[in-house]
C-alpha cells in the first residue's frame, strides 16, 4: 500500500454520527483505511500529531464561480481551487455562467480536464438552457454522462415555468438536482439592493423579497408535481425559509443552501456604498438574517455554500448602481461559520460540519463528506480558537472583492488534505 499516513491527536467531527471526540484516522491508497476511537493513541512513525485541532471530512462547497472559460483575469479553475484548499474546501461544484456558458458536453469536458491539475476536486454544474438564455433546454443528459453533477442557470432565475417543469422531469430519471437561482426578473427589475427602509433612505432601487419567494414557491410546486429534485440556491429571505419549511414537512424533494454573507450581513451596511456588498440575491434585513440562522439550526437549510463570485477591482470600482454582483467567499467561510454560528451557539460543530460535508455530498451524489472506510482521504483540519484578521494580501483567489477584509474572525483551516496529500498547511 502506498500513501500511508496516520492522523492522530485531533478531535474528529463526524457529521454523520455526531461523534465529536478523539480518534486516529489511518490513510492508505488515498482512502480512509481505518478509524480508531480506542484510547491508546497511535505513536507509530509517520503519525501526524494534530493536538488541539479539529479534524473534519473535507469541506465541499457546492456553489462557486470559477470564471474559466472567459474571465481568466478574475479566476481560473486552478486559482479557484487554490482559494478552495486555503479555505479548507477539498471539493467545489462550479456554476455554468462562464463565457461561453457550460451548456454542452464539450464545456463539461473542458472543466473536468482543466481540473485534473487543480489542487481541489472540481465538479461542473451544467446549464439548464442553451446559453443560460431561458429559451431552449440544453442537452442535460449528455452533460450528465460527461460528468455534470447538477444543473442550473445560476446568475439569473429560469423565468419559464414550462422549461423548469421539463428539466425536472428529465432529471428525475437520473436523480440529479436542479439548483435554482430563484428570482423573477420582472419583479426584481432594475433593483440593486434589498427593497427596504434602507433602500428608500438611500434612494436606491430595491429588489423585493417576493421576487425570490414567488420562484421558490413555483419550484417547490413543480418539484412536487414532477417528482423531481430541486435545490434552492442562496436562500436570502425569511419568506423563502418558511416556504421550504412547509415543503419539507410535506415531503417535497427540496433542499436548500445559505451563504455566509446572508447569515452575517444586513442591507444597512450598504450605507457605506461598498460595492463588495452588492450581491445577488441582495443582503436583506436583520429579520431575514435571523430566519436564515433559525433555518440552519432546524435543518430547513441543509447546506452552507459560499457563492464565491470573483470580480476584478476595475469592475467593482464602479458606482454602486453599475457594479456587478458578487463577493469572493471560499477563504472566509469557515471563519464566519465558527464566529457567527458556532461561537454564538446557533450550530454545534457536527451540525455545522454536516452542512459543509455530508449534506452537499448527498445532494450532488459525490464521494466524501464522511469518515467511512473506503471514502476518499479528504480532510479539513481546523484550529477552532485561532483568531485572525482577514487580509487582502492573504487571498489566494485572483480576485479580492470581499467586504470582510479587516474583519477579525475565529477559526481557520490550518491544513487541507485531498486524496491523502497535504495541499494546504499553515502548521
Ligand atoms: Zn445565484
Amino acid at each position: 500500500m502506498n500513501n500511508e499516513m496516520v492522523l492522530t491527536g485531533a478531535k474528529i467531527v463526524d457529521p454523520v454520527t455526531g461523534y465529536f471526540g478523539p480518534a486516529d484516522i489511518h490513510i492508505a491508497d488515498h482512502k480512509i483505511f481505518r478509524v480508531d476511537k480506542k484510547k491508546k493513541r497511535a505513536s507509530a512513525k509517520g503519525a501526524m500529531n494534530l493536538k488541539g485541532l479539529y479534524l473534519c471530512p473535507g469541506f465541499i462547497d457546492m456553489h462557486v464561480h470559477l470564471r474559466e472559460p472567459g474571465r481568466e483575469d478574475e479566476e481560473t479553475i486552478q486559482s479557484g481551487a487554490e482559494a478552495a484548499v486555503a479555505g479548507g474546501f477539498t471539493a467545489v461544484a462550479c456554476m455554468p455562467n462562464t463565457e461561453p456558458a457550460l451548456d454542452s458536453a464539450e464545456g463539461i469536458k473542458f472543466v473536468i480536464e482543466r481540473a485534473r491539475a487543480a489542487r481541489a476536486r472540481v465538479y461542473p454544474v451544467g446549464a439548464i438552457t442553451v446559453g443560460r438564455k431561458g429559451e431552449t433546454l440544453a442537452p442535460m443528459l449528455e452533460m450528465a454522462d460527461t460528468g455534470a453533477v447538477a444543473f442550473s442557470d445560476d446568475g439569473s432565475g429560469l423565468q419559464n415555468g414550462h422549461l423548469m417543469r421539463r428539466a425536472l422531469e428529465y432529471l428525475r430519471a437520473i436523480d440529479l438536482p436542479i439548483i435554482s437561482h430563484c428570482e423573477y426578473s420582472d419583479l426584481a427589475s432594475g433593483g440593486v439592493m434589498n427593497e427596504s427602509f434602507t433602500s428608500t433612505v438611500l434612494g436606491m432601487k430595491g429588489i423585493p423579497p417576493i421576487a425570490e419567494e414567488l420562484m421558490v414557491a413555483r419550484d417547490i410546486m413543480l418539484a412536487e408535481y414532477t417528482g423531481g429534485r430541486v435545490h434552492i440556491a442562496h436562500v436570502s429571505t425569511c419568506g423563502s425559509v418558511e416556504l421550504i419549511r412547509r415543503a419539507k414537512r410535506a415531503r417535497v424533494r427540496v433542499t436548500a443552501e445559505a451563504t455566509p454573507h446572508h447569515f452575517t450581513l444586513t442591507d444597512e451596511l450598504i450605507r457605506s456604498f461598498n460595492t463588495n456588498l452588492k450581491v445577488n440575491p441582495p443582503l436583506r434585513t436583520r429579520k431575514d438574517v435571523d430566519a436564515i440562522k433559525k433555518g440552519l439550526k432546524e435543518g430547513i437549510i441543509d447546506v452552507i455554500a459560499t457563492d464565491h463570485a470573483p470580480h476584478s477591482i476595475e469592475e467593482k470600482e464602479m458606482e454602486f448602481d453599475y457594479a456587478p454582483c458578487g463577493m469572493i467567499g471560499l477563504e472566509t467561510a469557515i471563519g464566519l461559520v465558527v464566529t457567527e454560528l458556532i461561537k454564538k451557539r446557533i450550530l454545534s460543530w457536527p451540525e455545522a460540519v454536516a452542512k459543509m460535508t455530508v449534506n452537499p455530498a448527498r445532494i450532488l451524489n459525490l464521494p466524501g463528506g464522511t469518515f467511512e472506510v473506503g471514502a476518499p482521504a479528504d480532510f479539513t483540519v481546523i484550529d477552532p480558537t485561532l483568531e485572525w484578521v482577514v487580509s487582502k494580501d492573504d487571498f489566494r483567489s485572483l480576485s479580492k472583492n470581499s467586504p470582510f477584509i479587516g474583519r477579525k474572525l475565529t477559526g481557520r483551516a490550518v491544513m487541507t488534505i485531498v486524496g491523502g496529500e497535504i495541499v494546504h498547511s499553515l502548521i
